[in-house]
């Protein structure tokens, strides 16, 4: 089974506060998802598997660490997007696949458009991310997608979470690992996260 793994660091608590401010404008929101995204990113790899090398130093021979696994963002178009430069600070060399979806009007079931994924995925540290774990429709489909692509280390990285959207990702997913920085308390009757933050997409971009 899968952990589920809420952090209470004070900075991201601190950053939080920010986000979900309603004053905070697109610049000052953006840069502090993505601080949030560094954060998170420096708790979550200390999972990760490592092997042992060795490294020429001036004076020897250090044994050292690396990660074992190449890593890989998979942003949910388009909020998941805002998270990506954070990653990077601290994993500059991974790759990233993007991993579209929109939902149909009609059945309110998300509908994939496009997926592009690097090669190097199936057996690579994988980290699905998008800010808002609502519903949880949109991660579901998504890791269904990399899972029908053979992707077999599957994370999946939250910034806010509401208790539904857990629960209906760690049973569609029980081997995915869920990492939030904060849980809500529920979803309201459109969907949105209370008291979450609103539409992470419109507030990173602007578009609202
Ligand atoms: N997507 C968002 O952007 N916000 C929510 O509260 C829920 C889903």
């Amino acid at each position: 089974m899968g952990k589920v793994v809420v952090f209470d660091h004070p900075l991201m608590s601190q950053k939080l506060s920010i986000i979900r401010d309603e004053k905070t404008g697109t610049k000052d929101f953006r840069q502090t998802i993505n601080e949030i995204g560094t954060l998170m990113t420096y708790e979550i790899t200390r999972d990760m598997e490592t092997i042992e090398i060795d490294v020429k130093t001036p004076c020897g021979i250090a044994k050292c660490k690396q990660i074992k696994k190449e890593v890989v963002i998979v942003p949910i178009l388009r909020a998941g997007l805002g998270m990506v430069e954070g990653i990077h600070v601290l994993v500059p060399t991974a790759k990233v696949g993007h991993v579209g979806l929109y939902r149909n009007e009609k059945t309110l079931q998300p509908v994939e458009y496009y997926v592009k994924l690097p090669s190097c995925i199936t057996d690579a540290n994988v980290l699905v991310v998008d800010p808002m774990l609502a519903t949880g429709g949109s991660a579901i489909h998504a890791i269904s997608a990399l899972k029908k692509r053979n992707v077999k280390n599957i994370n999946f990285i939250g910034i806010v979470g509401a208790p539904e959207g857990v629960k209906a990702l760690q049973e569609a997913h029980p081997d995915v690992n869920i990492y939030l920085a904060a849980l809500d308390e529920k979803l309201n009757e459109k969907g949105y996260i209370v008291p979450g933050l609103g539409d992470c997409g419109d507030r990173l971009f602007g578009t609202k």
